[in-house]
C-alpha cells in the first residue's frame, strides 16, 4: 500500500462501488469508532485504516448481491471462471509484492506468507478448471425412454466469513466455488487482515466482475451477524474459531432452506509409536507445533509418546523448542513470528497458566521472550516463544481438550498398544487434523481407520493442504462441508431432473 494509501480511510466494495459507511447511514449503535486500523504484529505500527461495517453496509451489499443474481447464474460456467483466470494470473505475477503484505498484516514468516498467496492461486484453479468438468450425474432409469439425471443450481447468495490467519487462501477457498457455481457473494474479511481483504477486492474490480457479484464488508463480529442473520442468504461459508461457528450452524443451520457450513479449530494430536523413526517425529512435531507460531486450526498441541521413545524424543523436542527462531517475519531466518494481537497473547498467557493450574510438569516456558531475543524496532511486537510441558493424562483436563491457537504444546506418554495410542488421540471434543509417526504400516492403517480426524497424515507433519483433497473436520471442527471440492454441496443444491422421452 502506498504511504498515500495508508493515509485515506478504505472503505467497502459494495455493487461495484467503493464506499463508506461514514454518510448519514445508520452506525452500529454500540458506540465503537466509525474506523479501525491494520496493525503490523511484528512492530505494532498502524498499516492503513478501514472503515467499520454496519448494518447498513450489509444491508446494501446484500440487496446489490441479490440483484446480480440472476444474470449472474444465467451464464455458463465456463464464461464465470473466466473472471477467476484473470485473479488467478494477477495472483501469481504479484507472488513476492501480496506474500510480503500477508507477513506483514499477519506476521506470518515470510516463506508462510508467499505460501498463502500460492495456496489462493492453486484454489482458484481449481475452481476455474472445474466449470470444463462434469458436473451433476447421469443415472438409469428404472423405466424404458425415460432419460434420468441429477442436475446442480446455484442456491442463490453465499455469506462468506473468514478468519485473520490465511487472509488470502481461506477467502479464495470460500468465494472461488461459490463464483463459478453461479451464487453472488457478500464477504466479511478478519477485522485483523482489512489491507489483504482490499487488496483481493481490488484484484475482483480489475477483473471486471459484474457489479453486485461480490461485495465485500470489513468490519468486525457485528458485521458478520448480520450477514449470517438476513433471509436474503442461502449459504453461509464460516471459517474461524469453535465459539463463533458453533453459534452461526445452530443459528442458520435449524432455518429451512438455508445452510451453515462452518470449519473450526482443532485440538490436534501427533502419535509417535515405538516404532517411530525419531528424526521424522521430532521434524514433523516441532513444524506442526510452531509454525505459524501455533495459530493454524492444524497446529498440534497434543504429542502422544510411546514410552519407548519418549526420553528420546522429548529431549530432542525440547531442544529444538528452546532454540527456535522466533523474529521479524520478513527475515528468511525466522522460524517463528509474532502472535496476531496483544489480546490473542492475553489468552495463550491464560492457557499457559491453565496447564499450570492443572499440574502440568513445565519443560520450556519462553512465554515472555528475552529483550535481546526481540529484533531492533520491533520492540511493540506482540512477541511470543514455545510452552512446553508434560503431564499425567487425565480425560478432563481443560489444557489437554481447548484450543489455545499458541506455541503451547503438551507431550503425553503411553505405554500400551496403538490401540491405547489412539483412544487417547480421540478424547479431545474436536476432530480437525493429526498424524501418526510409525514404521509399522499395521500402526499407521490402525491409526487412518480409528482416528477421528478430517484430515490424517503419516510421517508427516499434521499441517499443509491440497485443494484438490477435502480439507475440514469431523466432532467440534466441522459440520461436515469441507472446503474445496466438497464444498460444491455448499453452494448448489440438486435437481432430480427425469424427462420422459418415448
Ligand atoms: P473468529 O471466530 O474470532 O473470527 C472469524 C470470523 O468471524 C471473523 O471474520 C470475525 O469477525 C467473524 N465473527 C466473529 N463473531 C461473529 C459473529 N457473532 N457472527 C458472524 N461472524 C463473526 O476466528 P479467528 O480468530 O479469526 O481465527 C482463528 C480461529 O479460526 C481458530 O479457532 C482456528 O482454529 C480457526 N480456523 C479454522 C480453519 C479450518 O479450516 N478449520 C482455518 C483457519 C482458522
Amino acid at each position: 500500500m502506498s504511504q498515500q494509501a495508508t493515509e485515506q480511510v478504505h472503505g467497502h466494495y459494495i455493487g461495484g462501488e467503493w464506499t463508506t459507511s461514514a454518510g448519514d447511514r445508520p452506525q452500529s449503535g454500540d458506540g465503537s469508532e466509525d474506523t479501525f486500523e491494520s496493525e503490523n504484529p511484528a512492530t505494532g505500527e498502524t498499516l492503513a485504516t478501514f472503515q467499520r461495517g454496519t448494518e447498513a453496509d450489509v444491508d446494501a451489499a446484500l440487496e446489490a448481491a441479490e440483484d446480480a443474481f440472476e444474470e449472474w447464474r444465467d451464464l455458463s460456467a465456463i464464461d464465470r471462471a473466466e473472471y477467476l483466470w484473470d485473479i488467478y494470473h494477477e495472483l501469481r505475477d504479484r507472488h513476492e509484492e501480496l506474500g510480503e503484505i500477508v507477513s506483514q498484516e499477519c506476521g506470518k514468516e515470510i516463506s508462510e506468507g508467499k505460501a498463502d498467496v500460492t495456496e489462493a492461486w492453486h484454489m482458484v484453479e481449481w475452481a476455474a478448471g472445474n466449470a470444463r468438468h462434469p458436473h451433476g450425474d447421469v443415472v438409469p432409469s428404472e423405466v424404458p425412454g425415460k432419460d434420468a439425471y441429477m442436475r446442480r443450481k446455484p442456491r442463490g447468495v453465499v455469506g462468506c466469513i473468514t478468519p485473520w490467519n490465511f487472509p488470502v487462501a481461506i477467502p479464495f477457498w470460500h468465494m472461488a466455488i461459490a463464483l463459478v457455481e453461479g451464487n453472488t457473494v457478500v464477504w466479511k474479511p478478519a477485522e485483523q487482515t482489512p489491507w489483504c481483504a482490499q487488496i483481493i477486492a481490488e484484484m475482483m474490480d480489475d477483473a471486471g466482475i459484474p457489479d453486485g457479484v461480490f461485495n465485500m464488508v470489513q468490519g468486525f463480529g457485528d458485521a458478520g451477524a448480520a450477514i449470517t442473520d438476513d433471509d436474503r442468504v442461502d449459504t453461509v461459508l464460516f471459517t474461524g474459531s469453535a465459539e463463533v461457528g458453533h453459534e452461526i450452524a445452530s443459528k442458520v443451520g435449524g432455518q429451512p432452506g438455508k445452510l451453515a457450513a462452518c470449519e473450526m479449530g482443532g485440538k490436534n494430536g501427533i502419535v509417535v509409536t515405538e516404532e517411530a523413526d525419531l528424526d521424522i517425529a521430532v521434524h514433523s512435531a516441532v513444524m506442526s507445533s510452531f509454525k505459524t507460531t501455533g495459530q493454524r486450526c492444524v497446529s498440534s498441541e497434543r504429542l502422544i509418546v510411546h514410552e519407548d521413545v519418549y526420553d528420546e524424543f522429548k529431549a530432542r523436542f525440547v531442544d529444538i523448542a528452546e532454540d527456535v527462531a522466533v523474529g521479524d517475519p520478513l527475515d528468511a531466518e525466522t522460524f517463528m513470528g509474532p502472535a496476531i494481537e496483544a489480546d490473542h497473547i492475553e489468552k495463550i498467557r491464560q492457557h499457559n497458566e491453565l496447564a499450570r493450574d492443572e499440574g502440568a510438569n513445565v519443560l520450556v516456558d519462553r512465554f515472555e521472550l528475552g529483550d535481546e531475543e526481540i529484533p531492533d524496532g520491533h520492540e511493540g511486537g506482540h512477541w511470543v516463544g514455545p510452552f512446553v510441558y508434560e503431564i499425567d493424562y487425565e480425560p478432563d483436563l481443560r489444557c489437554l481438550n481447548e484450543e489455545c491457537f499458541g506455541p503451547h504444546v503438551a507431550l503425553l506418554e503411553y505405554s500400551g498398544d496403538i490401540e491405547e495410542a489412539v483412544e487417547l488421540h480421540n478424547d479431545t471434543p474436536y476432530g480437525l487434523a493429526g498424524a501418526i509417526i510409525s514404521e509399522d504400516y499395521r500402526q499407521i492403517n490402525y491409526f487412518r481407520d480409528h482416528a477421528e480426524l478430517g484430515l490424517a497424515y503419516a510421517n508427516l507433519p499434521c499441517i499443509g493442504a491440497e485443494v484438490q483433497l477435502p480439507f475440514g473436520g469431523v466432532k467440534k471442527s466441522g459440520n461436515g462441508y469441507p472446503s474445496a471440492r466438497e464444498a460444491i454441496e455448499a453452494v448448489t443444491e440438486r435437481t432430480a431432473w427425469t424427462l420422459n422421452n418415448s
